[in-house]
């Protein structure tokens, strides 16, 4: 965490626009059938490790890795961050209200934090009024939360017109973070069930997590560092 902190304090200091991706097991299954997604995630400018699956296959190919940088987990040491160098922080996505409780909970938490939200949407209709609200609040650090892969695209697609330096896609972090979807309870967390929690609770992802064995299955056969 402190490593990702210190490289994104990197890049807005350098001046945008910069993509950030948190990179997930089903993001590498994706990204096999999907050409330009995969072109994104390979032009990012700082992909991190969302999750135990990726670090696995990362330190089987010889890339040493501590643990995970999840999304969710950014969220809150990218915000005191984010006060301490007076960096103006936009959150954008999820559910109406959603994003704007977030910006309220971050506001409270960090003395001084310049942070604004809007829940918007993928979908180009929107590009304007959401590009005006980010272009407002002269916003330095964007959290996108429309889920992957849209929110990668949305980003790629407006990049040059964002007026950030560095744009994130988090995913349903929003949601964790203001309690509408429960996090696994912490000894999941640190036994890294974090996914077995999900499943039960959003049983929904049964068909996204199928590729999950595919996944594992390829990192096994994969060349080894
Ligand atoms: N979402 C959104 N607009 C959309 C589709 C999704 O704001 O058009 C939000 C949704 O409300 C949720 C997030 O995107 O907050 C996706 O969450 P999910 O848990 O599916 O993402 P993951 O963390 O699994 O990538």
């Amino acid at each position: 965490m402190d490593g990702a902190l210190d490289r994104i304090e990197q890049l807005v200091e350098k001046g945008g626009p910069h993509l950030l991706a948190t990179v997930n097991p089903e993001f590498v299954m994706r990204a096999q059938r999907d050409r330009d997604f995969a072109r994104v995630l390979d032009e990012a400018d700082l992909c991190l490790a969302d999750g135990v699956g990726v670090v696995w296959a990362m330190n089987r190919q010889g890339c040493s890795i501590d643990g995970p940088v999840a999304g969710v987990d950014l969220v809150h040491p990218l915000a005191a961050l984010c006060a301490k160098r007076g960096l103006r922080l936009f959150l954008l996505g999820a559910a109406p209200g959603v994003a704007m409780e977030l910006a309220a909970q971050l506001r409270a938490a960090n003395e001084g934090l310049a942070v604004n939200a809007h829940s918007g949407g993928p979908e180009p209709e929107n590009d304007v009024d959401t590009l005006h609200r980010i272009h407002d609040h002269h916003a330095d650090v964007l959290l996108v939360a429309f889920g992957a892969p849209a929110q990668e695209m949305w980003i790629d697609r407006l990049k040059n017109r964002l007026g950030v330096s560095v744009a994130i896609g988090v995913g349903g972090a929003f949601d964790y973070l203001t309690g509408r979807v429960p996090r696994a309870p912490r000894w999941m967390r640190r036994a890294r069930l974090e996914w077995l929690a999900r499943l039960v609770r959003q049983p929904w992802r049964i068909r996204r997590m199928a590729v999950l064995p595919v996944y594992a299955l390829k990192v096994l056969r994969s060349p080894r560092a």
